[in-house]
């Protein structure tokens, strides 16, 4: 699901992509370059933003909510949406040389909202576009991701329940942190909504 265009700055770091695709829109050009690698595959191509609005109806269709998103507002969005339908979402992010990793699934293991509580102010954090990033992070990032979401599918505990990954690809340092259920946390005390 993506609601942008290609742009050149993306093609350092979004492998689906080539120069001739450069004002093409993303999730058509994506399917395509799937549907190449794996003609079989069912893939169905959304081009439009994940908000507010569709937010909750998108979610309840899947099993699994991988968000690569590169917007706070976005990340958080995904996070209370998943937390309230008790789906469980791979949350990653990059920003310059560093690379985030969070599962969130049901039970005492926290989500993003018990570790960060709210979105940083706009102008609090730079965007991708604004700070740099490394490309090569991305799909370093996206590949732990897609293997995150293929232990959730296959039934087993995702790697990064409860456990935030930062990767500071600088220093090859990696570190683990604990997310324990905040109490009082509003995305987490939302009640089930009735299946
Ligand atoms: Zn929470």
């Amino acid at each position: 699901m993506d609601a942008d265009a290609v742009e050149t700055s993306n093609l350092n770091r979004q492998p689906l992509f080539g120069e001739a695709d450069v004002g093409a829109r993303k999730a058509a050009v994506a399917a395509a370059r799937l549907r190449a690698l794996r003609p079989d595959a069912r893939i169905e191509p959304l081009d439009e933003r994940f908000a507010a609005a569709n937010a909750a109806a998108l979610v309840r269709g899947v099993d699994v909510v991988i968000d690569g998103s590169d917007d706070f507002a976005t990340k958080f969005l995904a996070n209370d949406v998943a937390v309230a339908a008790r789906k469980p979402l791979v949350h990653g992010g990059i920003l310059r040389t560093t690379a985030q990793l969070l599962t969130v699934v049901p039970g005492p293991a926290g989500c993003l909202r018990c570790l960060f509580e709210d979105p940083p102010p706009p102008d609090a954090m730079p965007s991708n576009a604004d700070a740099g990033v490394l490309g090569a992070l991305a799909g370093f990032a996206g590949a732990l991701m897609a293997a995150e979401a293929l232990r959730l599918l296959a039934g087993e505990r995702g790697a990064y329940v409860g456990r935030l990954l930062t990767f500071e690809a600088r220093t090859a340092r990696a570190r683990l942190v604990m997310i324990r259920r905040r109490e009082g946390c509003p995305a987490c005390r939302t009640p089930a909504p009735v299946a």
